[in-house]
């Protein structure tokens, strides 16, 4: 119990990091774009968090009462927008920095949206298909008077998928009485769901990598990757990367990291992963997570869990180009080092956008009822990457400051706009 409380509030503690280094940053990025004080208590916090109790009746017979949230951080801009994510290690305050980071992602690529994120503390590891079932509906019916196509649109994010899309929508549509695609992206094609949603996240960090190593002078055939995560972003970005000449030189799962220098046989790993993105452990010849991070490389992609580059190994990372996957892998003192270092660092809000972007075209083809092919979106997709990656590298070379609080200035500044002509602040 006592071991169980430690690991508890040690978790509390880093989400607590996570929130309040995120406010510091929009702050300084609101203070640097001139905003007034107002500005800032009003975007520190979500404007609508709720929480959830959600009873399941299990394969056991028993019922178990799962704990639900569903935070919107700004609604001035249009509906807020964000996945929803199965984890046991979920908290309310994740959940609400998570949402903050969704504003700035739609502010970034200038989306019609806010931010909003959704959690379920639960291990879908642990869970069968079944049970999974009974989570998701129960989550649609708390939370549906506050959800819906023009107010608040979830979508997946860490262990949810297609599947979890669906039963949402099914259940979102018989409480609504009608079928409501638009209530939810992410869905299976046949659904209603967009070409390209899938691998979207990982194609916004590959043309991040791409503008990036342009920046740097490095060609991307033969460059040495390192890919931490093997999840939906790190799985499909490993692909990408390898299929497109570089060498991907490292990965890793959470219970491990390969490393090869003269490059790992992707094709053979992504077939031998599991649906949660588990291959280390049919290897015995694996190295730490933390190993990983510190491989000799010219691209590491942080694509796993919150909190890895801190300030404790921000000097032993050899990479000259940083690019987040994840949300939220770098510590605040790691990026100052980072930076101060001459590594480029993307930061996650604007490389991992390309999910939130192919969302925004599939709500946008369920509105209009007219669908587009795969080429249409993924066109569509690096007009969109390539235009934001510029407008922050070029914000953070004339106002001098880190890509990170480029960023932020960016991501923060319409949102502000609305919240101001609204006449909230
Ligand atoms: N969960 C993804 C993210 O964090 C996608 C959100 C969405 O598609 O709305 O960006």
């Amino acid at each position: 119990m006592v071991a169980d409380k430690t690991a508890d509030s040690t978790q509390e503690n880093q989400t607590m990091d996570v929130l309040s280094s995120t406010r510091t940053v929009v702050r300084t990025a609101l203070e640097k774009l001139g905003y007034p004080d107002e500005v800032y208590e009003l975007l520190k916090e979500p404007v609508r968090m709720m929480t959830v109790r959600i009873p399941v009746r299990m394969d056991d017979g028993s019922i178990k009462i799962f704990t639900g949230y569903r935070a919107q951080h700004n609604d001035a801009v249009g509906p807020t927008k964000g996945g929803v994510r199965f984890h046991p290690n979920v908290t309310e305050t994740e959940v609400k920095a998570l949402s903050i980071w969704m504003s700035l992602k739609a502010g970034i690529v200038d989306l019609p949206y806010g931010g909003g994120k959704g959690g379920i503390v639960c291990d879908p590891r642990e869970m069968s298909f079944r049970e999974l079932e009974g989570v998701s509906r129960g989550y649609v019916r708390a939370i549906s008077q506050i959800v819906g196509p023009t107010k608040d649109i979830p979508a997946p994010d860490v262990f949810t998928n297609s599947q979890i899309m669906a039963w949402m929508m099914d259940e979102y549509s018989r409480i609504d009485e009608f079928n409501n695609p638009g209530f939810i992206t992410g869905k299976p094609i046949v659904l209603g769901g967009s070409h390209g949603r899938e691998s979207a996240t990982a194609k916004g960090v590959t043309i991040c990598i791409n503008e990036a190593a342009k920046k740097k002078g490095l060609d991307m055939k033969g460059a040495r990757v390192v890919v931490q995560g093997f999840g939906n972003a790190g799985s499909f970005l490993s692909k990408f990367l390898h299929d497109a000449g570089a060498k991907v030189v490292g990965i890793s799962d959470a219970y491990g990291a390969l490393h090869d220098p003269d490059g790992l046989d992707i094709d053979y790993l992504l077939d031998r992963r599991d649906s949660f993105g588990t291959v280390t452990k049919l290897f015995n010849n694996t190295i730490s997570n933390q190993d990983l991070l510190e491989l000799d490389c010219d691209i590491l992609v942080p694509a796993a869990v919150e909190n890895q580059i801190t300030k404790e190994n921000a000097d032993k990372i050899k990479a000259s180009i940083v690019v987040e996957a994840a949300n939220g892998p770098t510590t605040m003192e790691a990026t100052k080092i980072l930076s101060d270092r001459g590594i480029l660092l993307v930061p996650d809000v604007l490389a991992s956008a390309g999910g939130v972007t192919v969302s925004y075209f599939e709500w946008v083809q369920n509105n209009q009822g007219y669908y587009w092919t795969e080429e249409e979106i993924s066109e569509k997709l690096n007009e969109i990457m390539v235009k934001s990656f510029n407008s922050i590298y070029n914000t953070a070379q004339t106002r001098r400051v880190d890509m990170r609080l480029a960023a932020y200035m960016v991501g923060v500044r319409k949102m502000a706009e609305a919240s101001r002509f609204r006449g909230w602040v």
